[in-house]
């Protein structure tokens, strides 16, 4: 009852209120995900085509990058032929920050820190229409998990409240209006899970949406205990990939299907499991991925390639064949549900494991995604537990932290670990991937002594 009343009353007053087309934008991906093949292609290539054109009048940097390469500007006849223009990366951005943001634009933008797929923390711009329409995005992928906008849903996540306070009120006031609760994914310990697992059973859940780890934490506790959370539609997953036995457990547990997003903060969601389970549909209608080999060349259906990611609407700094550092293969198949969206099989991102402190308790690997959000000087990092008591970041940096920097890093994370967790820093020059190319940006104390020498 509440979640029509929210999906077609108060929610859509709200965001004609905040001068937002979401409405229309939802209206939009959902004819979108039925399009077919063609369809897809022109509208795509339309798209494309309006979105480079404005880029050659307005963004400086992405001029001067293009023309560099020996493009110019012209329509392209076929999206494939994105393929002559060069790609972007963190470190290109960063450097050319200013000339990035579309002239028309400056001084209106909205800003995002982000942590990146592969803990290069990085900053963008992006219009309130862009973010309108990732809103949109998100709503249509989750709707294909059962959380719909509106749906009684739980989020096992770290970030969403402000605590207490006026700040806190507001966040709860917001949060029950979207007719969502927000159970605190980062202090999980044996005393607790029990406790937070009969407070989501007292909410009553249609759907629950978590990060993998705390997820599959609270999952496998249900197993030993046989406790239940009736009534789910299903469990939407994100963060980090999604594995077979994970998967298992998380249905098994819960009562319900599990079902994978993929998603970055630069541009949301990026594509999502339908109930068809056959994998990822990528928001093609909203955004270009692309897979490139080595070569910087697109690789073909079933080969893994480096995910380049082009978002069509976002005028304010727009994002052309940026590499987010994830790697991810494409299906060779179409998903049988009928949708027009391509299918990512696999996705080869981030790996967060979990970290257990000394006094028991679990910590999933993107609170430190989130931390690490405050050091923009930090190119890269990873966090290693070395021993039960021991944990390492290891940074790399164009300059080297002074030690009061690293007091304030030591001092901010702390409270979380406990005073039984010894935390040190060390200067690296790089961060090797895993042999599949995978980066691995926490180590847990089990996985640790394969990656630190
Ligand atoms: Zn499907």
């Amino acid at each position: 009852m509440y979640e029509k009343l929210f999906r077609y009353g108060l929610f859509p007053a709200y965001e004609t209120l905040r001068g937002r087309a979401t409405v229309r934008h939802i209206a939009e991906y959902r004819d979108g995900q039925w399009l077919d093949e063609t369809q897809l292609a022109q509208l795509q290539l339309t798209k494309l085509n309006a979105l480079l054109a404005y880029c050659w009048e307005h963004v400086p940097f992405l001029q001067d990058h293009w023309r560099a390469a020996g493009c110019r500007p012209g329509t392209l006849r076929h999206t494939s032929e994105l393929a002559q223009y060069p790609t972007l990366t963190k470190t290109l951005i960063t450097a050319n920050y200013q000339d990035m943001v579309a002239r028309p634009w400056r001084g209106r933008t909205l800003a995002k820190a982000t942590g990146g797929s592969t803990g290069e923390p990085f900053r963008c711009e992006y219009t309130m229409e862009a973010y309108a329409r990732r809103t949109a995005v998100m709503w249509r992928g989750y709707g294909w998990g059962g959380a719909s906008l509106g749906t009684r849903t739980a989020y096992v996540w770290g970030t969403g409240m402000r605590g207490s306070g006026w700040g806190g009120l507001k966040d709860r006031l917001y949060h029950a209006a979207f007719n969502r609760r927000f159970f605190d994914a980062l202090n999980m310990n044996d005393a607790n899970i029990d406790a937070r697992i009969a407070a989501i059973q007292r909410y009553r859940p249609a759907a629950l949406v978590g990060y993998v780890a705390p997820v599959v934490l609270l999952a496998r506790r249900m197993l030993a205990t046989g406790a239940r959370v009736p009534g789910l539609r299903g469990v939407l997953t994100g963060a980090e990939a999604l594995h077979q036995v994970e998967r298992s457990d998380i249905e098994q547990a819960f009562g319900c299907k599990a079902f994978d997003t993929y998603g970055s903060r630069e541009v949301m969601l990026m594509a999502a499991e339908c109930a068809h389970h056959e994998g990822l549909h990528v928001s093609a209608d909203h955004l270009l991925l692309e897979t490139l080999g080595a070569d910087g060349a697109p690789v073909a259906a079933g080969e893994s390639g480096a995910v380049a990611v082009t978002d069509f609407h976002n005028f304010g700094m727009p994002l052309v064949r940026y590499l987010n550092g994830d790697a991810a293969t494409y299906s060779t198949r179409n998903c049988s549900c009928g949708r027009g969206l391509p299918l990512l099989e696999s996705i080869d991102g981030r790996v967060l494991d979990l970290l257990k402190t000394p006094d028991g308790r679990h910590i999933p690997g993107e609170y430190f995604v989130m931390v690490m959000l405050g050091w923009p000087e930090v190119r890269q990092w990873q966090v290693v537990q070395t021993a039960p008591d021991s944990l390492q970041f290891r940074l790399v940096s164009n300059q080297p932290l002074t030690p009061d920097q690293h007091a304030s890093l030591i001092k901010s994370v702390q409270p979380l670990l406990g005073d039984a967790m010894r935390v040190e820093i060390v200067s690296v020059d790089s961060i090797a991937p895993t042999p599949s190319g995978k980066r691995r940006l926490t180590v847990a104390c089990a996985n640790a002594a394969r990656i630190v020498d």
